[in-house]
C-alpha cells in the first residue's frame, strides 16, 4: 500500500503553524509537503481547520499495574490518554507493585502491558535506598531514566531516599547516561509546618496547603543543584509547584548545570483561593498554590525556565479520596487528567497569547527528549513515527464523566468549562481514537530504539 495523506490548514511543525499534508507510509512520516504536490491518487483525511500536532508525550504517569490494577492499569490509562491527545507515556516506577526498581520488575511490568495499550509507552526505574547495584542493569534493560523521591510517597513499596542514599547511588547513575528526576520536596520543611498545624481543621485547603510550604520544594532543588554540580549528572525536577524556585532554576541553568523542569496542568490552571474546603479531589503534591504563584509559572514557562509540562496522571479508587467528610489529611495525593490536559492547557495558554507551537513543544518535543525518545517522537517531520492528534481549538465543551476514560470518573476539572477538543488520535499511522470512540486493536508498544 502506498502512503496516506493527512491534511489541514493548520499543521503545527517544528517550523510553525502551517497549511500542509503529512505522507505517511507504515509507522513513519514519509514527508511533510505543500497540499498542492500531493502525488495524484494518493488517499487522503482532509481536517480542514482543525488543527494537527505532533502526538503528545506524557513523561510523567502512574499507571500503577500490576499490583493495583483497581487503581488505574494499561488498558484504561492509555485509553484516557489516546482520548486526550496522547500517543506515548512513561510510567512512574511506584504504586504499582511491584515497584520498578530491579530488572525483574520491569520484566512484570512488560507482561502486564502486553496486548493491553492503545498508546506506546515506557517505562522510568526507581532509586530507593540499596538499590544501586540495579541501575545499571536497568538502563541495558530499556528504562528511559530513573525517579526519586525525597520526601514519603505515601507507599509501603516505595522508599524516600536521603542525601547518603543518592551519594551511593549517583556515580551508577552518571554511568547510565541517563536523568534523574526528582520528587522535590524535603520532609523537614513539612514536617515543621505540620506539628504547627495539629488542631487546625483539616477539611480547609489551607490547611493542607500550609502543611507543604514552599520552602520543602526550595530546599530539596538547592540540594539537588549542589549533587548536580558535584556528579554532573542529568537532572530532572518533577511538577515543580512553586515559582519561588524558578530564579534558583534560571541561575543554574546560566552556570551550565543540565537541569530540566516540568510542571503540571492542575498548577497552571487552578489556583488555592478558589479550592473549597473538603475538596480533596484538589489534593496533590507539591499542593496547587495561590494565584499569584500560577501567575509566576506561566511566566517561568515563557522564559523557558520551565521545559515541558506532563500530567502527573495518578489516579486511586473513589473512597480513598476521603470525600465524606472532605479530609485534606488523610486523603490520596494525586489528580488524573489524561484526558483532559490538552484542553486545560490550550484554554489557558490561548488566553495568555501562546499558540499550540508552545503547546507541541511543552507537551510533545520537550518530554519526548526527556524519555530519550526525541528521535522518533515529539515532531511532525520526516521520519518521526506518524503520531498526530486532530485538535480543533475553537469548540467550546464542559468536562463531564463522558469525557475521562481512566478507571474511575474521578476529576478535579468535571465542570470545567474548557476550549478545544480532540477529534482523532494516529499511532503511527492507525486510528486508535476518534470523537467517542476507541479502536478495537491494542496497537500500543513499548518505546525501544
Ligand atoms: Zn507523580
Amino acid at each position: 500500500m502506498g502512503p496516506e495523506a493527512f491534511l489541514s490548514r493548520r499543521v503545527v511543525t517544528p517550523q510553525g503553524i502551517r497549511p500542509a499534508a503529512i505522507l505517511v507510509e507504515g509507522d513513519r512520516i514519509q514527508a511533510v509537503i505543500p497540499p498542492s504536490e500531493i502525488p495524484a491518487g494518493t488517499p487522503r483525511e482532509d481536517f480542514v481547520d482543525a488543527a494537527i500536532l505532533p502526538g503528545l508525550v506524557d513523561a510523567h504517569v502512574h499507571i500503577n499495574e500490576p499490583g493495583r490494577t483497581e487503581w488505574e492499569g494499561f488498558r484504561t490509562a492509555t485509553r484516557a490518554a489516546a482520548a486526550g491527545g496522547y500517543t506515548m507515556i512513561v510510567d512512574m516506577p511506584l504504586n504499582s507493585i511491584p515497584s520498578t526498581t530491579t530488572v525483574g520488575a520491569l520484566a512484570a511490568k512488560r507482561q502486564s502491558a502486553a496486548g493491553q495499550c492503545l498508546v506506546d509507552w515506557a517505562a522510568w526505574g526507581g532509586v530507593v535506598p540499596g538499590n544501586d547495584k540495579e541501575l545499571e542493569p536497568l538502563a541495558r534493560a530499556g528504562v528511559r531514566g530513573f525517579k526519586c523521591f525525597l520526601v514519603d510517597p505515601g507507599i509501603e513499596e516505595f522508599a524516600l531516599v536521603g542525601e547518603p542514599d543518592l551519594r551511593k547511588a549517583l556515580p551508577s547513575l552518571v554511568l547510565t547516561g541517563l536523568p534523574l528526576l526528582v520528587h522535590a520536596e524535603l520532609p523537614g520543611p513539612i514536617e515543621f509546618a505540620t506539628q504547627h498545624l495539629e488542631g487546625e481543621n483539616w477539611s480547609q485547603y489551607q490547611t493542607y496547603l500550609r502543611s507543604r510550604p514552599d520552602e520543602a520544594e526550595l530546599a530539596a532543588i538547592h540540594l539537588m543543584l549542589a549533587l548536580c554540580r558535584e556528579y554532573g549528572f542529568r537532572l530532572h525536577i518533577v511538577h515543580l509547584a512553586t515559582a519561588s524556585a524558578l530564579r534558583t532554576l534560571q541561575a543554574a541553568r546560566a552556570e551550565g548545570l543540565g537541569v530540566t523542569v516540568e510542571t503540571c496542568p492542575h498548577y497552571l490552571h487552578f489556583a488555592a483561593e478558589s479550592i473549597p474546603d473538603g475538596a480533596t479531589l484538589f489534593k496533590c503534591a507539591p499542593p496547587v498554590r495561590c494565584r499569584a504563584n500560577r501567575l509566576a509559572l506561566w511566566q517561568g514557562l515563557k522564559d523557558g525556565i520551565i521545559d515541558m509540562v506532563v500530567t502527573d496522571h495518578s489516579p486511586c479508587p473513589p473512597p480513598m479520596k476521603r470525600r465524606q467528610p472532605g479530609d485534606f489529611r488523610s486523603a490520596w495525593g494525586g489528580i488524573a487528567s489524561l484526558s483532559t490536559a490538552l484542553p486545560v492547557m490550550w484554554t489557558e495558554a490561548r488566553e495568555r497569547g501562546f499558540s499550540l507551537t508552545d503547546i507541541a513543544e511543552w507537551m510533545s518535543a520537550q518530554p519526548a527528549k526527556l524519555a530519550g525518545c526525541e528521535a522518533r517522537k515529539g515532531r511532525i517531520a520526516e521520519g518521526y513515527d506518524a503520531d498526530l492528534t486532530v485538535f480543533d481549538p475553537e469548540t467550546p465543551f464542559t468536562v463531564t464523566e463522558n469525557h475521562l476514560h481512566h478507571r474511575h470518573a474521578l476529576s478535579p476539572y468535571l465542570g470545567e468549562s474548557l476550549r478545544g477538543v480532540v477529534k482523532r488520535t494516529y499511532l503511527r499511522g492507525r486510528l486508535v481514537f476518534r470523537e467517542g470512540g476507541f479502536s478495537p486493536e491494542a496497537a500500543g508498544r513499548e518505546f525501544q530504539q
